[in-house]
């Protein structure tokens, strides 16, 4: 199974939509034996661990002796980026995948997130591509208020020198909107569904040349359409995705630790195969329309909704427009693969569950 490992609750930013920097709260340390650990994970088969944080290269000692204890898991790591020169390159290499957070163009990325970051992450990914790092290296954006989503996707797309394989976004609608929103409804019907609209096209457009553009909420829901499959929850949070928080609890998800009801055991006194499917998405996810494609897109949300119902609903518009403009380019794209154009396989992404969430 999967999981996100935290090894730490701080962070060495304090952007604007999260504050991880300031508001890291208790225990921000890991509290386990790495042999309590080993104990759990040896009746795991196929272990995939996460680094997850607050900010995992703040604890780069602790991740080499994760990778070290561990040698035969697969490991992936979601980091703000300042620090992965650090991380020595024998264990760099060993990342299948590598989640760099960044919101789109200089003015948005440094906006939300610091004066400075946008230049030293793309000043470490450079870094990165020069030691012959081969995997996959994502663009992970939360795309708030300041965000058009056309401009700031297509930004990261068309970076050169370094690029990035694949760009994922999330929409900053978990959390209040107090602060972060000005007018939400506004934005989305102004901004962020037309650009979904546009970047649908456009990506449809590159597919009619071969090319096979990264972006990855696109990508797994196409190759469902295709294939006429359906998903549970992209994430797999609560099937076969949880968080391992530094008490050594086990929860359903990496962003909820303080919650109660996202804790579904401990290291210390549970199996793995107990965790299987132990939580799913409740109603209105199940009888809606579009729940075998989107899948319930958060198991926090869903329980949680800190949003409302109205709020819900609202996100869940999003959704629906992402997925109807997918089905809408359906036809065409099914014509593009009966012509060897392109194949169902380019879209069966990603290889490994990587931590994007899909449904942004
Ligand atoms: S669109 Fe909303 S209600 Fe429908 S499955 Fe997704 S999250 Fe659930
Ligand atoms: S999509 Fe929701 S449930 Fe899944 S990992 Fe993200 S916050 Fe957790």
């Amino acid at each position: 199974m999967n999981y996100h490992l935290i090894l730490t609750r701080q962070c060495n930013l304090d952007c604007v939509y999260c504050h991880g920097g300031r508001d890291a709260g208790e225990n921000t340390e890991i509290q386990y034996d790495l042999e309590a650990l080993a104990r759990f994970l040896v009746e795991d088969e196929g272990i995939q661990l996460m680094f997850y944080g607050g900010e995992p290269t703040l604890r780069i000692p602790l991740m080499v002796q994760v990778m070290t204890r561990f040698p035969q898991a697969r490991f992936m790591l979601q980091t703000n980026g300042l620090l992965l020169h650090r991380i020595p390159e024998e264990f760099l290499h060993r990342f299948h995948s590598i989640l760099v957070s960044i919101d789109g163009p200089l003015e948005v990325t440094d906006g939300y997130r610091g004066h400075g970051v946008y230049n030293r992450v793309l000043e470490n990914i450079r870094w990165l591509h020069s030691t012959g790092y081969e995997g996959d290296v994502v663009a992970r954006m939360a795309v708030s208020q300041q965000s058009d989503s056309y401009r700031d996707v297509r930004h990261l797309l068309d970076l050169k020198g370094p690029c990035f394989k694949h760009v994922h976004w999330q929409l900053n609608a978990v959390w209040s909107a107090e602060g972060n929103w000005v007018n939400f409804d506004r934005w989305v019907a102004e901004s962020y569904n037309p650009g979904i609209t546009r970047l649908v096209d456009e990506w449809v457009e590159n597919l009619q040349k071969g090319v096979v553009e990264g972006v990855v909420p696109f990508l797994p829901l196409m190759h469902d359409l295709l294939t006429d499959s359906a998903s549970p929850i992209r994430c797999g949070s609560g099937c076969d995705t949880f968080a391992i928080h530094t008490d050594g609890s086990i929860g359903v998800c990496p962003i909820s630790p303080d919650w109660a009801f996202s804790i579904v055991g401990d290291i210390r006194t549970t199996k793995p195969h107990e965790l299987r499917n132990i939580m799913t998405v409740d109603e209105p996810c199940p009888s809606c329309e579009v729940y075998a494609v989107c899948g319930g897109r958060c198991l926090f949300v869903n329980k949680e909704h800190l949003w409302g119902q109205e709020g819900f609903e609202k996100v869940c518009g999003t959704v629906k427009h992402l997925i109807d403009r997918l089905k809408a380019a359906l036809p065409e794209v099914r014509r593009l693969v009966d012509e060897g154009i392109v194949a169902v396989g380019d879209f069966a992404y990603p290889e490994f569950n990587n931590g994007c969430e899909i449904i942004p």
